[in-house]
């Protein structure tokens, strides 16, 4: 035996094939390097472009020397000196010939030279026999039958047991696949032809026997009146002696050649004379793509070996469910070496707790979804349709599920990217407009940055959508920011208000500042106003300080009201936003008026207002003309009557009264009833108010109460103090004026 034959076990090099690939070796194992070799051969990319042949024949009646010839392969051949068997198991090669007597032989033709038995070598065993023409009809779609001439005719011979085995085989193994039913060409080379009797009459013998033979088998059930041509069409040569008409063999070779090239049937005839072009029909072949075939002998191989009965749909599923498999697994490598680093980028990012949008993510994954898809399609749709369907939905299941995992992190970055962005401008923009003297629109700012940040959100999410398949439409996440947006807007724009009501505030303050001083300040001229009647002790303008007071506050705070409102409609505030934010300017305003009141009857200052009263009505006369105390003066008098009327003034600082009502001012009415608006929050910075807030145990009476009880006796006798001050000195002038 040659020492560089490719033998099972044997590391596969281009060089160790020199003889083929053994398929199957004489111990019955299938030899894995087969792939190997198809795809050293090219003949793996083939797709269904590649023929099967395989020979049988007797034990030395020269198979592999035919095969050599017709296909310029190197089986080995049982040399001519030593008679012993050459050919073991099942080798397979590839066609070295690309043309046979001038005619172009069909590309990627595979020869396999199966081991013949005589009974001789291998003893009475058929069951290789039987396992090898099993092998054989399921893959090939040529059977080339090697007999002598002068076995023609001899029913009994050895041929005839062959073919006996090849039709029962046959019957069992097409019994499962009654869809497709392949047939096969039976083509029977004539060795040693003499020529004396035609081609035509040894034609008749054989199929005449062919004929008898097959009634002959025992049938399956079902299949008792099947006839041959159901399953076989029929092929015929005549070699002459190789050795003694050597070169009329090697012409007649070619000849046969050149019939290795596709073919097809001649109106629905079975009948070899009709076949036209070449030998190889569509239906005879297996349709096994190429690159699936070692994985599919394998298996055919593995259930004959082992007895089981042959399903070769069942086979061509599990070759299709391996293929995919492995289809599916390489497309993945492609689709992995793109979409990888992308998952860790972002994942880094998540776990730096930056989200971060990652660039062109949309194309890429497009890409490369589609690229592994077609890729797998290519290659995959080959094999069994529902295997090949459902495999291809796994595929894009396990595609899409990365895939999803990815998109979803960039809207989610892109989501909070673009919620940051947008406060942030609108923010930015606010502070500008604040800086260039408050000038600006918030409704209109509000409404830019949504329309530009969404037209952002919009562009990302539509850039990772993938036509035709559903779950890239992000409309609903696109939503879901542009309501988060919305939500971020109200969050703004109550910060707007607040601002606006820290303004309006303030001017209120500094009004009421001015107003309720210059109210105060009236106080400090005794003969303000027309009415000094004595009744009332005290002029119109002291009695009616507190409607005045009020009606000035009053209408102070209903102008900040405008103002507000006006604003706050501008930027869109709701009717709600509204009545809540006037419900706390009016709040706001009465606390500041408090404040005010209080600041004009702190101590130095009510005392000092208080003697300006006195000293203007002990001082000066009706008329307003300054008194210059002389002896004769009732200055007791004249004394009396001014402290008792400034006097008068402290009962009526002491409460805010309406002259009019002789009640408080309508405080509850004024502030009004608590917005059903007011959220949490909204009431922290209010500070309570007697009477409006009923709970907070203060009472309105508390509340318009300027001056304690104490307080008050305190001022009296103060003031007392000061006017008897006043009265010693005027008393003084009016002396010393004498003296002088
Ligand atoms: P295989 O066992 O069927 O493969 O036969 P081989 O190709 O090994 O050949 C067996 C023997 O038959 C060898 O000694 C060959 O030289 C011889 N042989 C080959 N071709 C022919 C032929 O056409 N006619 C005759 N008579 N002998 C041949
Ligand atoms: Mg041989």
């Amino acid at each position: 035996m040659n020492g560089h034959m490719a033998r099972v076990g044997d590391q596969p090099t281009a060089g160790s094939f020199g003889h083929g690939v053994q398929v199957i070796d004489e111990d019955k194992e299938f030899n894995t390097n087969l792939n190997e070799y198809l795809q050293l051969e090219h003949v793996a990319e083939a797709g269904f472009n590649y023929h099967l042949i395989s020979v049988f024949g007797s034990q030395s009646t020269g198979k592999s020397t035919l095969l050599n010839n017709l296909f310029g392969t190197d089986f080995s051949v049982m040399s001519e000196t030593q008679r012993q068997q050459t050919t073991k198991g099942i080798w397979l090669s590839k066609n070295k010939r690309t043309e046979s007597a001038g005619t172009k032989m069909a590309e990627n033709i595979l020869v396999m030279d199966v081991e013949g038995t005589d009974g001789r070598e291998r003893g009475e065993d058929q069951d290789f026999e039987r396992k090898s023409a099993l092998f054989a009809l399921a893959t090939s779609e040529i059977l080339l039958l090697n007999i002598w001439e002068h076995q023609v005719g001899l029913y009994q011979g050895a041929n005839m047991g062959l073919l006996k085995t090849v039709f029962e085989v046959n019957l069992q193994l097409f019994l499962k696949d009654k869809q497709s039913t392949p047939r096969s060409l039976l083509f029977f080379v004539i060795r040693d032809h003499l020529g004396t009797t035609p081609l035509a009459n040894l034609r008749e013998t054989l199929i005449q026997d062919l004929t008898k033979l097959w009634s002959s088998i025992s049938k399956p059930q079902g299949l008792e009146n099947s006839r041959i041509e159901d399953y076989f069409d029929f092929g015929f040569a005549a070699l002459p002696h190789k050795i003694l008409q050597g070169e009329k063999f090697v012409s007649e070779v070619h000849v046969l050649g050149s019939r290795f090239t596709a073919g097809h049937r001649n109106k629905g005839s079975r009948s070899e004379n009709e076949l036209e072009g070449g030998l190889f029909l569509p239906e005879y072949h297996r349709r096994i793509p190429a690159d699936g075939f070692s994985v599919y002998a394998e298996g055919i191989w593995d259930q004959i070996v082992n007895n089981k009965d042959l399903d070769l749909p069942t086979q061509q599923e599990l070759l299709a469910q391996f293929r995919c498999d492995e289809i599916s697994r390489e497309v993945l490598i492609n689709f992995d070496n793109v979409i990888s680093p992308l998952e860790e980028k972002q994942a880094e990012a998540v776990r730096l707790g930056k989200p971060t949008v990652l660039q062109d993510l949309g194309p890429s994954g497009s890409k490369s979804r589609q690229a592994a898809i077609k890729a797998f399609e290519l290659q995959a749709s080959r094999y069994h349709k529902g295997v090949y369907t459902r495999k291809r939905q796994e595929l894009e299941g396990k595609i899409d599920t990365r895939l999803k995992a990815l998109y979803q992190g960039q809207l989610t970055a892109a989501h909070k990217a673009g919620v940051a962005a947008f406060s942030e401008a609108v923010s930015n923009k606010v502070k500008a407009g604040q800086k260039a003297g408050g000038a600006y629109e918030f409704a209109e700012i509000v409404s830019n940055e949504k329309k530009k940040t969404l037209e952002i959100f919009k562009a990302e999410a539509q850039g990772l959508a993938i036509e035709g398949v559903p779950w890239t439409n992000f409309k609903s996440q696109y939503l879901l920011f542009e309501s988060e947006l919305d939500e971020v807007s109200g969050k703004l724009r109550k910060e707007e208000m607040r601002r606006l009501a820290v303004r309006v505030e303030r001017w209120v303050k500094s009004r009421l500042g001015e107003a309720i001083g210059v109210e105060f300040n009236k106080l400090g001229s005794g003969r303000a106003g027309s009415d000094t009647s004595e009744a009332e002790g005290k002029s119109a303008t002291e009695k009616d300080l507190w409607d005045r007071i009020w009606n000035v506050f009053a209408g102070i705070v209903k102008e900040a009201e405008v103002r507000f409102v006006d604003r706050a409609k501008s930027f869109d505030a709701s009717d709600e936003e509204v009545e809540v934010g006037t419900w706390r300017l009016r709040r706001k305003s009465w606390v500041a008026l408090r404040e005010k009141i209080d600041e004009e009857v702190m101590e130095g200052n009510i005392l000092l207002k208080l003697r300006e009263n006195f000293e203007d009505k002990f001082r000066y006369d009706e008329a307003g003309v300054p008194r210059i105390w002389r002896p004769t003066d009732d200055i007791e008098g004249i004394y009396t009557k001014a402290r008792e009327s400034t006097l008068k003034l402290i009962p009526l600082l002491s409460r805010f009264r309406l002259a009019s009502t002789y009640a408080p001012p309508d405080l509850i009415s004024f502030i009004g009833p608590q917005p059903s608006g007011v959220e949490a929050g909204d009431e922290e910075d209010l500070a309570p108010i007697g009477g409006v807030d009923e709970e907070e145990g203060k009472s309105l009476e508390e509340e318009t109460t300027v001056l304690s009880e104490s307080k008050r006796q305190d001022l009296v006798v103060r003031f007392k103090k000061t006017a008897d001050g006043v009265f010693v000195e005027a008393k003084r002038s009016a002396i010393g004026g004498v003296a002088q």
